[in-house]
């Protein structure tokens, strides 16, 4: 299936990615995948791929830092997670 290549920040901490945004596609020439270009259109196969597959993730910088998510998730848990 075909894989869209992103670019973005790698928090290098926990390793997590942050895209900024999808730079290209790489097609897999599947014509049995619906994101292909050589999917026929109008195909309406309802078994043919409809999903991309793993992101391909490019880091343009990195930050040895948790990212903003993880830093939520701390201070959640630093708080006490008694209240719902
Ligand atoms: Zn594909
Ligand atoms: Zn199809
Ligand atoms: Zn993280």
């Amino acid at each position: 299936m075909c894989q869209q290549i992103a670019e973005g920040t790698r928090w290098t901490r926990c390793n997590h990615f942050q895209r900024h945004l999808v730079v290209a596609i790489l097609d897999c020439n599947n014509p049995r995948c619906s994101r292909s270009y050589v999917h026929p259109t109008g195909c309406r196969d309802r078994s043919c791929i409809q999903n991309f597959g793993p992101e391909i993730q490019r880091d343009i910088d990195s930050v040895n830092e948790f990212c903003f998510a993880c830093r939520a998730a701390q201070e959640r848990a630093a708080r006490g997670s008694t209240l719902r």
